[in-house]
């Protein structure tokens, strides 16, 4: 067999993080008391295997030992008052985070396990959304930063991990701004019209409390994408290149399917006690073939659909009967609860309805077990059966599957899997069915059942080798390394634009036209929109540029304001969205002729809205109207909601000429539609044959320029929506910084 490339005897130095803190709800740890004292004894799930491998890649001290790893977790009130120094051991520090009785069960059972868990699994009839969960929820997760309080020190990593700990990530940053943060959530992220069902404070809670994070991974990519989206939506935040940009620093979003020890598994199909469980198996069962599944008791895992599948297969396939068993296994979980409580009714029904029917003295078509498994146990099984039929109606991942696949090193057995389980992306060699569509699971099950060995050891071997490769170390080592990239590579310009082949072609270019919007591009949105101007350095690169390039202006501001704020700087003007033009050293040309019969109407019409909401204004420009609500004194969505309102009765007003509604950055604009930025973008382009063109603006008149360009011109978008340009800027200083690098290209002007 091939050796992994990612075992955990693997050494990747180079991180340069201390100590590991890794955050999750549960401890890893069971903690014996006993007359000889406290121990811990740490699980052995992936999650902690993936953990020690990571803080042996991070190198550790300079005399050559660990640091060990602090993990912090929930612990119920038993430990209270405990001796910290007996919670470690050579590896870990446990550190226990106690939460009162009434606090937990509205955090654990309400908020996380009632509210997030079915809503995020595609299940909201089953969620509780409930004011009180929610604060207790916020509640819990301030019971974490304050154990974290006490632990984080300068070149710490935290690790923080699933969904009942969305908020913490933004606390600590918080607490600790320049700490590195890491998040993973374990469960599907769902499309925006599921988020969209959570109240509006909680969903932008919920994601500003993720955005505290550096980095923060997800299984799929779809659940990259979905979370992207809901960003975008709920908090108007612009995407590049899967990092979302705040102001101060970007966060990384990527995928990182969590996986398994591969080498454990594999290994332990040979492991004696393993094969005496099997050997005893097959001989319970009397050589029949093997349908095996396991699961906790839980809706998601869609168990009652697998048991429909299994009786439609026995009811189209006698030739089968008495030839085939299956064990099925449902591991205990929240069965206090209603809800699976009529879970597990219906599962034993079912499951006896289906004995009923088919089953004879001698042969019972499903052996049903509500119970854990041991390791062995488990393996004996995977490694035992002809089908694993893993069949979840949503899983964020599902490790079963790929525990059954990394078990079988005879390269036999096949996987029936779910469409709607993560792990079907990477297993694309099972057998993918829709877990709803019984008569495809039928179908599947008697493929499974007869399916050429040569057949099954090829798909066998395919998913081996991935995961091999994708092993639960390359999942924590990637992340490790998204880390130190996140760290390492910020870059200067927030951009998707390629830089540095920007400015070679701008450099190499004979014939430059720059067209530059001004507010939100050139200068930053401020209250008073009098207050705006680029700073000094902005304005020494424009005058340098200007030397070299046919540079323009081109805004929504009044001549005056555009003549003073540019004074000196030779360089053409445009006015009022494409009303006015001026030429270096010349006179302003009107390129709008409407005349100005429509103001009047219009104006009565803001001066409704101007009167309704104290703080916003009327602005009269030469050939435009305009209302400012930025000031306005009034809740954000009911002003929204207003100016949507205003841009429609103005839409619909009797006019002498037609005139252009611009819904902008905190202004309703109304002007003759005979000229737009893209008009005078368009004249000034086709006046000159240029060889390279940048045009930026960050609004919607920007739109109009931005599609009057021809399609090799580079056009950014500054900030997040929807756009026309191809590329997009995040931030205005970024802009700032672009123009400085294009200028620092160009040779110094006499
Ligand atoms: N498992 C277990 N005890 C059992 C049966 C299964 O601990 O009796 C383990 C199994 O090995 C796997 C995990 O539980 O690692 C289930 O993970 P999965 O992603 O399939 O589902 P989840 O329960 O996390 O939704």
């Amino acid at each position: 067999m091939q050796p992994s490339l990612y075992t955990n005897d693997m050494t990747t130095t180079g991180h340069s993080f201390n100590r590991l803190i890794i955050v999750s709800y549960r401890l890893p740890f069971k903690i014996q008391q006993s007359d000889a004292g406290t121990e811990i004894v740490q699980n052995s799930g992936g999650l902690v295997s993936a953990v020690l491998s990571m803080a042996e890649q991070m190198g550790g001290n300079a005399d050559g030992t660990l640091s060990k790893i602090h993990w912090v977790g929930h612990a119920d009130s038993s430990l209270n008052g405990i001796d910290p120094s007996t919670l470690e051991n050579d590896s870990f520090v446990a550190h226990p985070v106690f939460i009162d009785n009434d606090v937990h069960a509205g955090f654990y059972e309400g908020f996380s396990n009632d509210l997030i868990w079915p809503l995020f699994h595609y299940f909201p009839t089953y969620a509780q959304f409930r004011e009180a969960d929610f604060q207790h929820y916020q509640q819990a997760n301030t019971r974490f930063l304050e154990e974290l309080n006490k632990l984080i020190q300068p070149g710490d990593l935290v690790w923080i991990h699933d969904f009942q700990l969305m908020l913490l990530p933004e606390q600590v940053r918080q607490s600790h701004p320049n700490a590195t943060i890491g998040y993973f959530f374990h469960i599907p992220f769902p499309t925006f019209e599921i988020v969209k069902l959570l109240p509006r404070t909680w969903r932008q809670l919920l994601l500003r409390g993720l955005l505290g994070a550096d980095v923060v991974g997800f299984h799929t990519l779809d659940y990259v994408q979905h979370f992207l989206q809901s960003v975008t939506e709920v908090l108007n935040l612009p995407v590049i290149d899967q990092r979302i940009v705040l102001p101060d620093r970007s966060v990384t979003v990527r995928d990182f399917p969590i996986s398994i020890d591969f080498t454990k598994f594999s290994n332990s199909a040979t492991a004696t006690d393993v094969v005496i469980i099997r050997e005893r198996n097959a001989d319970l069962l009397r050589k029949h073939k093997l349908i095996f599944s396991v699961d906790r008791l839980d809706y998601t895992k869609g168990i009652p659909y697998r048991l429909q599948g299994y009786e439609r297969f026995l009811e189209q396939y006698p030739d089968w009967h008495d030839k085939v068993t299956f064990v099925i296994t449902v591991v205990p979980s929240r069965d206090q609860i209603p809800q699976y409580q009529e879970l597990k009714r219906d599962i034993e029904e079912t499951v006896g309805r289906i004995n009923g029917l088919y089953g004879t003295i001698g042969w019972r078509p499903i052996i049903y077990s509500y119970t854990s498994l041991n390791f062995s146990e488990l393996v004996a099984l995977y490694t035992g059966c002809d089908v694993a039929l893993i069949t979840p109606v949503r899983d964020g991942m599902n490790l079963v599957a790929k525990e059954f696949v990394a078990s079988r090193q005879d390269e036999r057995g096949v996987l029936i899997l779910s469409e709607l389980a993560g792990a079907a992306l990477e297993l694309t060699d099972a057998l993918i069915i829709n877990p709803t569509d019984t008569q495809e699971v039928a179908n599947a099950i008697k493929k499974g059942l007869e399916m050429p060995p040569e057949q099954q050891e090829r798909r066998m071997k395919y998913m081996r080798q991935h995961l091999q490769n994708y092993n639960v170390f390359r999942w924590s080592n990637d992340f490790l390394t998204a880390f130190s990239e996140t760290m390492t590579n910020q870059p200067n310009i927030e951009t998707d634009l390629p830089v540095p082949a920007f400015i070679t072609a701008f450099g190499e270019a004979r014939h430059r036209l720059l067209l530059f919007d001004f507010d939100g591009t050139l200068a930053p949105i401020v209250n008073n929109p009098a207050d705006a101007k680029p700073t000094d350095d902005l304005l020494a690169a424009l005058r340098h540029l200007a030397g070299s390039s046919d540079l323009v202006i081109i805004s929504g501001r009044s001549r005056a304001f555009l003549e003073k704020t540019f004074a000196g700087i030779p360089i053409r003007l445009v006015a009022e969205h494409g009303a006015f033009m001026k030429d270096p050293g010349e006179d302003w040309e009107r390129l709008d002729l409407s005349g100005n019969e429509w103001v009047d109407p219009v104006r009565a019409i803001i001066n409704q809205f101007v009167e309704r909401f104290p703080g916003s204004a009327l602005e009269e420009k030469e050939t435009a109207v305009a209302w400012h609500y930025r000031m306005a004194d009034a809740n954000a969505d009911d002003i929204e909601t207003n100016a949507v309102d205003l841009a429609t009765q103005l839409r619909r007003a009797d006019s002498a000429v037609p005139l252009a509604v611009i819904q902008g950055n905190k202004v309703v604009e109304v002007k003759p539609a005979q000229h737009s930025k893209g008009t005078v973008a368009l004249r000034i382009y086709e006046q000159t044959p240029f060889d390279f063109i940048i045009s930026i603006g960050d609004d919607t008149t920007d739109e109009d320029m931005f599609r009057q360009m021809p399609n090799w011109a580079y056009t950014l978008k500054v900030g997040p929506g929807v756009t026309a340009a191809r590329y997009r800027v995040a931030r205005q200083k970024d802009v700032e910084r672009l123009l400085r690098c294009m200028s620092e290209a160009l040779v110094p002007v006499a």
